[in-house]
């Protein structure tokens, strides 16, 4: 049976007074039904895995590089990322795909290395207001699920999460048939590509999800669970989208 993900994306913030966070987190939910993910910057890592050791909250970083070691000065990789303690990696986030330049051939390489370490991958997705406004979301999407994930992906290894760019940070929502739709599309689409294992692969929707707002969108079919940017900052806000899964 799967279980749901609540994964929270600290993105650029947090200093080690933000640790306390993660210990309200996991004290609010000793026993969580679902999966607990925070991804904190990487500063973070190495200490955010060693407070959450007996905790039922996994960290994960929030990019990699491709390669396992070498002269790339400032970057990250799979493996000093497991190293840390961490268990995940998110991989293709918008963000990186924008400020980053990075392209889907990036993306698959990062994953392939998260794969090799033993990291779950989660791997972004989502379209622009100009794509969704030109009627292409389903192409945008199809061709980044396709470029992005690797031939090693499974239910295991691998999270897929829809987060229109147009939703990131914005408060504004797709509504529930927008996010109905990709996430269905995304099911076929693995499930052609992977066979039935497909139907464990969780599928995130991240975009502006707050308490308000999460008990509609986790009722949609094929949501998994969120990404969450803002709202995970703090216990007060991440602690009922965590219960409203
Ligand atoms: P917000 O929840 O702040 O909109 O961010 C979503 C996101 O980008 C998570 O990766």
């Amino acid at each position: 049976m799967m279980r749901k993900l609540a994964a929270g994306n600290w993105k650029m913030n947090g200093t080690r007074e933000s640790l306390d966070a993660l210990q309200a987190i996991a004290s609010a939910h000793p026993e969580p039904g679902v999966d607990i993910l925070i991804c904190p910057p990487a500063t973070l890592l190495l200490q955010a895995a060693a407070l959450s050791a007996d905790s039922p909250l996994s960290i994960g970083a929030q990019d990699c590089h491709s390669a396992a070691s070498g002269a790339h000065t400032g970057d990250i990789s799979a493996p000093m990322i497991a190293d840390a303690g961490a268990q995940a990696v998110i991989v293709g986030h918008s963000e990186r795909r924008l400020d980053h330049h990075e392209t889907d051939a990036d993306v698959r390489a990062k994953a392939e290395a998260a794969h090799a370490a033993g990291l779950l991958a989660i791997i972004c997705l989502g379209e622009t207001l100009a794509e969704r406004d030109a009627g292409s979301t389903l192409d945008v999407i199809g061709a980044q699920l396709e470029g992005s994930t690797p031939d090693s992906g499974d239910s295991a290894n691998t999270v897929i999460a829809y987060e229109p760019v147009w939703a990131i940070g914005t408060g504004k929502v797709p509504d529930i048939a927008q996010i109905a739709e990709v996430h269905d599309f995304i099911r076929d689409r693995l499930t052609a590509r992977f066979g039935s294992t497909a139907s464990d692969i969780r599928l995130l929707y991240g975009g502006s999800v707050k308490p308000a707002n999460a008990a509609e969108i986790f009722a949609v079919r094929n949501v998994d669970g969120a990404l969450v940017g803002g709202a995970s900052l703090n216990a007060a806000d991440f602690s009922p989208i965590i219960a409203a899964l």
